[in-house]
C-alpha cells in the first residue's frame, strides 16, 4: 500500500471526537481506527504495537544503530464542525489553479482559499462537499505508517523510534493521557501541520477568561440608583478591552482578546473570552489589564462582576530552553529534500506544546493539508509523499559529526 492508499484507507474509519463527552477516549469509534493501526503496525514489523487503556496506540522500533531516539505523533480523531463520516474523497489530478466544484452546491473558490496556490500543479485530494476530508490529521498518520514501514523493510540505520497515534486531539484532551515514561525519546515531532516546509515550534500563549454579572433588576420606573444591569456593565466591560486587539484586527505576532460568547439580561449576564499571545511578558500583561478592568467595572457597579482566568498552554519555544536538536535536525531533512525550511510563529497551540512544557521537545511538521475543519478542506499528494522522504531522512541514524 502507498502513503495514499494508507489516507485514503484511514478517512473511510469515522473517527469524529466529542468536546461533550466525559469518557476516555470521548466516543468510542476512534478505538476502532486504533485497533486497525495497531493491527498494520504488527502487519510492517512493529511486534510490541498496543492500544493503551486511555485509547492511545503506541509502538517501538528498537535501534540497529547508534543515533538520537526520536518520537513521531498524530492525532486520529476529527474536528467537530462537520461530519467525518461517510467520507468520499475524489481526486483532482494536476490541478490547474481553478475553482473545484465539490458538488452540485458547493465549490472551492481558488481566491477564497490563497492556500490552494501553494498546491498548484499537484494531484490533490477534496471531499464530495458534505464532510470533512480528515486529512487533519489522517495525512499525519498515513505519512508515519508509510515512512516506518520503508525503515524497516530497507533495513537502513536508524535510532529508537517511537510512534503514538492519539485521541481527542481535537476536543484539547490529545495529551491528557500521554505517557511519556513509555515514551522515551531524545524528542518527538507532531505530524499535524499544513505547508510541509514549516517547522513549528512557536505558538501562542493561552489563558481562558470568565466573567458573570450578578444584576439588580428593579422596575425601570424607578430604577434610578437603584438598578445595577448585568447586560449594560458586560457591554461596558467589554468594550473597554482594547478593540484593535480581536483576531479580527490582528495576525503575525500581535496576540488578542477573543469573546467567545455572551449572554444577558437584566439581572445577571456571562462573557467568555480567550486570550492569546505568543509573548509571555504581552500575555501576562493582557490578563493583568482585564483584571483591571474588571476592577472599575467593580467599583463602578457595587462589585456586581467576577472574574475568573485560567492558563490554558504557554508558548513551546519557551520550554526548548535553547535545546534546537529537533527543529535543526527537521530543517536538515527538508533542505536534503529539496525544501526550504521555514519557521513563523503560529496562531494557535499544538499538542507539542504540552509535551514540551512536560520536557519532551516536541516541534510540529506539516502534511500538505490545508483547509482544514470543513468540507473545503484538502491534501497534496505530492506533498504527502514528499513528507514521507522528509521522514525517512530524519530518522536515519546520522553519521557522528553531524
Ligand atoms: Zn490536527
Amino acid at each position: 500500500m502507498s502513503v495514499i492508499d494508507k489516507f485514503l484507507h484511514y478517512v473511510s474509519f469515522d473517527t469524529q471526537s466529542d468536546e461533550h463527552s466525559t469518557t476516555t477516549p470521548s466516543t468510542l469509534k476512534q478505538l476502532v481506527l486504533a485497533q486497525e493501526l495497531v493491527k498494520e503496525l504488527k502487519e510492517i514489523g512493529v511486534s510490541n504495537a498496543a492500544l493503551d487503556p486511555n485509547g492511545i496506540v503506541y509502538g517501538e522500533i528498537e535501534a540497529n544503530a547508534a543515533g538520537d531516539a526520536i518520537g513521531l505523533i498524530a492525532h486520529m480523531d476529527t474536528a467537530s464542525e462537520m461530519p467525518g463520516k461517510d467520507v468520499r474523497p475524489r481526486i483532482v489530478e494536476h490541478y490547474d489553479g481553478g475553482n473545484i466544484q465539490l458538488n452540485e452546491q458547493y465549490a472551492m473558490d481558488a481566491d477564497a482559499f490563497p492556500e490552494l496556490q501553494a498546491v498548484i500543479g499537484d494531484d490533490i485530494i477534496v471531499t464530495d462537499g458534505n464532510t470533512l476530508l480528515g486529512a487533519d490529521d489522517k495525512a499525519g498518520i498515513a505519512i508515519i505508517m508509510e515512512a516506518i514501514e520503508g525503515i524497516i523493510k530497507s533495513n537502513s540505520p536508524h535510532g529508537k523510534i517511537m510512534i503514538a497515534f492519539t485521541p481527542d486531539e481535537e476536543v484539547g484532551r490529545g495529551t491528557e493521557n500521554f505517557d511519556l515514561d513509555r515514551f522515551k525519546v531524545d524528542y518527538a515531532y507532531t505530524l499535524d501541520g499544513s505547508e510541509i516546509q514549516n517547522v513549528d515550534y512557536q505558538t501562542f500563549n493561552a489563558a481562558s477568561a470568565v466573567i458573570n454579572i450578578s444584576g439588580r433588576a428593579i422596575h425601570p420606573g424607578s430604577a434610578k440608583g437603584q438598578m445595577i444591569n448585568a447586560a449594560a456593565v458586560a457591554v461596558d466591560f467589554a468594550s473597554r478591552l482594547p478593540q484593535w486587539e480581536r483576531p479580527e484586527f490582528t495576525e503575525g505576532e500581535e496576540g488578542f482578546f477573543h469573546l467567545l460568547e455572551m449572554s444577558g439580561e437584566c439581572d445577571h449576564a456571562h462573557l467568555a473570552y480567550i486570550i492569546r499571545d505568543h509573548n509571555r511578558q504581552r500575555f501576562e500583561e493582557k490578563k493583568q489589564l482585564m483584571k483591571k478592568i474588571a476592577e472599575t467595572v467593580n467599583c463602578l457597579y457595587n462589585n456586581c462582576l467576577t472574574l475568573e482566568i485560567r492558563d490554558q498552554y504557554y508558548n513551546l519555544a519557551d520550554a526548548m530552553n535553547g535545546d534546537t536538536r529537533a527543529v535543526e535536525r527537521a530543517k536538515d531533512s527538508l533542505k536534503a529534500c529539496g525544501i526550504e525550511p521555514d519557521s513563523l510563529p503560529i496562531r494557535g497551540g499544538t499538542d507539542g506544546a504540552m509535551l514540551t512544557w512536560k520536557g519532551l521537545i516536541t516541534p510540529n511538521l506539516g502534511t500538505g493539508g490545508g483547509n482544514f475543519h470543513g468540507r473545503y478542506e484538502f491534501v497534496s499528494i505530492n506533498k504527502m509523499n514528499k513528507m514521507v522522504e522528509v521522514i525517512t531522512d530524519m530518522l536515519k541514524a546520522k553519521s557522528a559529526g553531524k
